[in-house]
């Protein structure tokens, strides 16, 4: 147990040892998450243990205390100066006071003075892998008294539980968000930020089953940069690499949320388009196309233009073939535009 005149000492230092403890309750990300049975579980077997009527959860924030879980009464959050736990975080391990009303650090405080009119504290430190204490497992009566050494021990074994949830839950959610990121390296083209080939393919078998399904149409445009070779011999790789990016960059920014513009290869980018029949997949080409061709790019302090030629493939779903057979349609197009002159889009089949 932590004596009273130890806190108040402990109280005096607090800015300095505050910055590194809130560090380490905010690398948990725990704050504001939503309430979950496994807290409550520890909260309420708090209470039975200890033989009291309230147990609660509590994070010590910068100015507030954040309650994660309670039993005996529902509260979400505290001011940081109306907590006992906040006075329990500055010590190191378990901190007791038999009367609150008694105390000058709590007697003042709105749940000692309010309903339910508190008088029995005592509490265990969350403390953190690197030394912090986070927070409290604490109990509460509103009658003066003090926990047996039974209790106390139980108490300080349960804290610990809780703190392994915590490290637990933060673990997940790191696992989580590695995994995402992984997902979105291994599905992401990086120069252009759009899809790669293999997330596009994916993607295509998907929208072909559902357009069969819901008897959708679904369209895809292959586009490919005309004359590439000639602005990386004239500009530089890096410089081509740009363009690409700015192409790229530009489809994101033309196509609606459900389209999905990828890179196919090279300089080939490929867009599916989710429920549009042929006429409005040309549209868009057009409008692509267009807007390709105006988009200025730079090399130094010169600037230059490029074009590119647009295939159309598309299915209703009642000739659907599968994805191959829409993406060499697409192609099959691109080749006519490149051979009718280039910076065109071509639609569909022969
Ligand atoms: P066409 O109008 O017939 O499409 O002519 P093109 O020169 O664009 O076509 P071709 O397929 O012969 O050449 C494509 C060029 O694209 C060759 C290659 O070096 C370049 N390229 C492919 N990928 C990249 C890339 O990631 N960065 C850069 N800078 N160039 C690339
Ligand atoms: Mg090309
Ligand atoms: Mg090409």
């Amino acid at each position: 147990m932590l004596a009273v005149e130890k806190v108040h000492t402990l109280h005096i230092a607090r800015p300095q040892a505050d910055q590194f403890r809130l560090a380490a309750l905010h690398r948990y990300h725990i704050l504001d998450t939503p309430a979950c049975e496994d807290f409550s579980f520890l909260t309420e077997l708090a209470t039975k243990v200890c033989e009291v009527p309230y147990a609660f959860i509590s994070l010590v924030d910068a100015d507030r205390v954040w309650i994660k879980s309670c039993s005996g009464m529902q509260m979400g959050e505290l001011p940081r100066g109306e907590s006992y736990c906040s006075l329990a975080v500055l010590g190191d391990a378990a901190t007791e006071i038999p009367d609150l009303s008694a105390d000058p650090r709590t007697a003042h405080m709105t749940l000692t003075v309010g309903e339910p009119h508190m008088r029995m504290y005592s509490s265990v430190a969350l403390t953190s892998s690197d030394g912090h204490a986070i927070g409290t497992l604490c109990v509460m009566d509103t009658k003066p008294g003090r926990l047996s050494d039974d209790q106390r021990a139980t108490l300080a074994k349960l804290a610990r539980q809780v703190m392994a949830l915590i490290e637990l839950r933060s673990n997940e959610r790191n696992l989580e968000a590695a995994v995402r990121e992984l997902e979105l390296l291994a599905t992401t083209d990086e120069l252009t930020g759009l899809h790669n080939r293999r997330s596009l393919l994916h993607r295509l078998k998907f929208e072909v089953a559902r357009s069969r399904r819901f008897r959708a149409p679904l369209s895809a445009l292959m586009i490919d940069i005309d004359h590439f070779k000639k602005i990386n011999d004239e500009y530089g790789h890096v410089v081509g690499d740009h363009v690409l990016a700015n192409v790229g960059r530009l489809l994101r920014e033309n196509v609606r949320v459900i389209d999905m513009p990828s890179r196919y290869g090279g300089e080939e980018l490929c867009v599916i388009l989710p429920n549009t029949p042929v006429e409005g997949a040309c549209k868009l080409a057009e409008t692509l196309r267009a807007k390709i061709e105006a988009q200025l790019h730079a090399a130094g302090a010169r600037q230059f233009r490029i074009t590119a030629s647009i295939g159309v493939g598309s299915f209703n779903h009642m000739e659907i073939d599968d994805a191959e057979g829409l993406l060499k349609q697409a192609d099959d197009a691109l080749y006519r535009a490149k051979r009718a002159g280039r910076n065109r889009v071509e639609c569909g089949s022969d």
